[in-house]
C-alpha cells in the first residue's frame, strides 16, 4: 500500500490528490443522496480551468428597481468543449428554446415603462450544466462547472436578499419552455397536478407552496386557491390576455394523464416555502403562439410585462 502511495506521489502533487479525494467524496455523497444519479468514472478535472476561468461570458445579471427577479437557466446555447457533455442516467439536456430571448424581451418591455426587474440569465447550454438542479445533480460528476454553479446561485441569493431588504417582499419568476402537447402555459407553485385536482379546502390546507409568504401576508386574506386560480391569479391574468394557462380560473388543474411541470429546484429554493418573504413561480411556456417566432415572442413579452406589473401592484408594491 505504501509503495503504491509513493508511486502515486511521484506523478501527482498533494494538491491534486486531495482534489481527487474531494471529487470521489462528493460523487459518493451524491450517489447516496440520490439513487437516480450515476457516477461517471475517469472524469478528467483540469484544475487550471477551475481556478482561473472567468465565467462572466455565461451569466447576465442586472440590479432592478422593482421587487421582481427574472431568472432563466435552460435557454443558453454556449457549448464549450472543455466542459464534459452531460450523459449520465437521468440527465435532461434538452434546451428550452428562446426562453433566454423571452426573458430579455420582457426586461426590455418593462424598461420602456421605467421598470427594471432584477435579472439573472444563463447562456451555458443545458448539455453542459443544469442550473435548475442541486449542485450534485447538475453536472454528471464534471466539477469544472462548480464555480459557475456557485456564482450563478450566489447572484440569485444576493438579489433575493436585496429585494427583501429594499421592498419587504417580492417575486422570482423562473422562465422555462415545455414540449408538452397541450399548448398552454404551466405555472408551477410546487403543487403537483393531483394536488391541484383536490377540492378547495384540501388545497388551502397545503402549507408548502412556493408562494407561502403571499398566502400568510396579503391584506385581503386570500387563500392559496385564490392565488392559484382566482380573479387576480397569474394564470387568470395571462388567460385574459389570450394565453391559456394552468392553473387559472378556466383551467384549474391538468387532467389525469396530462403532463405538467409543478416547479423545480429554483422555485423550491428561491420561493418562500422554507423561509422569507420572496415568493417564486415557475413559468413553463408552450411553443405555439408564444415562442415559435420573433413576432409572437415580442407580443407575448409585452403582454406578460403588463401582467407582471399588474400582479406586483396587487400583491407586492401597490405604488409602482
Ligand atoms: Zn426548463
Amino acid at each position: 500500500m505504501i509503495t503504491i502511495f509513493n508511486k502515486y506521489l511521484k506523478s501527482y502533487n498533494m494538491k491534486k490528490i486531495s482534489f481527487l479525494f474531494l471529487f470521489f467524496f462528493i460523487v459518493n455523497c451524491s450517489r447516496s443522496g440520490d439513487q437516480s444519479e450515476q457516477v461517471i468514472n475517469n472524469v478528467q478535472i483540469d484544475e487550471s480551468i477551475i481556478e482561473t476561468r472567468d465565467w462572466g461570458e455565461f451569466i447576465d445579471y442586472r440590479e432592478g428597481n422593482i421587487p421582481l427577479m427574472i431568472i432563466s437557466v435552460h435557454g443558453g446555447d454556449k457549448e464549450p468543449e472543455w466542459i464534459q457533455t452531460r450523459t449520465c442516467d437521468g440527465a435532461v439536456t434538452v434546451r428550452d428554446s428562446y426562453t433566454r430571448d423571452v426573458a430579455l424581451e420582457i426586461e426590455s418591455q418593462l424598461k420602456i415603462n421605467g421598470y427594471s426587474p432584477f435579472i439573472v440569465l444563463n447562456d451555458l447550454n443545458r448539455k453542459k450544466l443544469d442550473l435548475n438542479r442541486s449542485l450534485n445533480n447538475s453536472n454528471c460528476g464534471d466539477l469544472t462547472t462548480k464555480p459557475y454553479w456557485d456564482l450563478f446561485h450566489k447572484q440569485i441569493n444576493d438579489f433575493k436578499s436585496q429585494i427583501q431588504l429594499e421592498f419587504g417582499s417580492g417575486l422570482v419568476i423562473d422562465i422555462h419552455g415545455h414540449g408538452h402537447e397541450n399548448q398552454r402555459i404551466e405555472l408551477g407553485y410546487l403543487l403537483s397536478a393531483s394536488e391541484l385536482r383536490m377540492d378547495n379546502n384540501s388545497i388551502n390546507d397545503i402549507n408548502d407552496s412556493s408562494v407561502k409568504s403571499l398566502i400568510n401576508n396579503n391584506p385581503e386574506d386570500l387563500k392559496l386557491t385564490d392565488i392559484l386560480s382566482g380573479e387576480f391569479s397569474l394564470g387568470n391574468l395571462l388567460s385574459l390576455k389570450g394565453y391559456p394557462s394552468v392553473p387559472s380560473m378556466n383551467d384549474l388543474a391538468p387532467k389525469e394523464g396530462e403532463l405538467y411541470f409543478s416547479g423545480g429546484y429554483n422555485t423550491a429554493i428561491y420561493g418562500s416555502r422554507d423561509s422569507g418573504k420572496v415568493d417564486a413561480i415557475q413559468i413553463e411556456l408552450n411553443m405555439m403562439g408564444v415562442r415559435n417566432n420573433e413576432e409572437n415572442r415580442k407580443l407575448f413579452s409585452k403582454e406578460f410585462a403588463d401582467v407582471l406589473i399588474s400582479y406586483l401592484r396587487t400583491f407586492y408594491k401597490s405604488d409602482i
